[in-house]
């Protein structure tokens, strides 16, 4: 379950689960509250979808000052489908977003990692003993890939994170219900996720639930299944709140996911 937040005439989601700790900072913020013009309106997040990048940063300046912090601690990376995680130290903020990643892990204050969606899985992570988080891009070649699993497996490594500790958001994305999938991502999916309810034949084709796909990874790897929350939003259903890749026929603007621990 999400709960709706407005920061002046900006809103976003954020999960009962990690509200406990203060000095946690989630936020997925929706499609509304920027200055891009049609088909990235509003609150295009991306440089990458041929939105004026004038406007873009405008857009970024806006959401994370609406969460209270500084744009100027923002550390994001160019996303490609891939299971590349990046440790991210306060050295990296400011700084071009970084090549080809995925996922980022942190566990320095100060520093909030930002990516961008549009169908595709959000994914946090929260360990409340170790103080690290992280956040996971994953569309369905990021869920085959099990890239939340690499994510905890650098958290492990790193941090000294334990899994069982883990608590984590399955975010806004598009869902089973919208999520129409060919003989490429059945083949890529049916063998990695055989006994799930994760592919499902519906009236000669097939869905894939992504939100599934990754609470099962997430399990597999060893959080537990109380925590884990699932939003069950789907982008493409309420593509009048989120930008969403399908239901725009390929050009859309990408909305921000950001989760980083306050300084101080
Ligand atoms: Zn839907």
């Amino acid at each position: 379950m999400m709960n709706i937040k407005a920061a002046g005439n900006l809103s976003y989601y954020s999960f009962g689960l990690l509200e406990p700790w203060p000095e946690l900072t989630y936020a997925a913020f929706t499609r509304h509250g920027g200055v891009s013009a049609h088909p990235y309106d509003t609150l295009n997040m991306s440089y990458t979808v041929q939105d004026d990048p004038e406007r873009v940063k405008v857009n970024r300046e806006r959401a994370i000052r609406a969460v209270g912090w500084d744009p100027e601690c923002v550390v994001s990376a160019r996303q490609v489908h891939g299971r590349q995680v990046v440790a991210v130290s306060r050295a990296m903020v400011g700084g071009p977003d970084l090549p080809e990643t995925d996922a980022l892990v942190t566990n320095e204050p100060g520093v909030l990692l930002l990516l961008k969606f549009a169908d595709c899985v959000p994914i946090v992570l929260w360990d409340p003993k170790r103080r690290v988080v992280g956040l996971v891009h994953a569309g369905w070649r990021g869920t085959v890939l099990e890239t939340p699993a690499a994510a905890l497996e650098l958290m492990r490594q790193r941090y000294g994170c334990h899994p069982s500790s883990v608590l984590a958001g399955i975010g806004p994305s598009i869902g089973p219900c919208c999520y129409e999938v060919g003989t490429e991502v059945v083949a890529a999916a049916s063998t990695l996720f055989a006994g799930t309810t994760v592919i499902q034949q519906v009236d000669g084709s097939h869905r894939m639930d992504l939100w599934g796909a990754n609470a099962e990874t997430l399990m597999r790897a060893g959080v537990a299944e109380e925590n884990i929350a699932v939003a069950g939003v789907c982008t493409r259903c309420h593509h009048d709140q989120f930008f969403s890749h399908r239901a725009a026929k390929g050009i859309a603007g990408r909305f921000g996911v950001v989760a980083g621990i306050r300084d101080g």
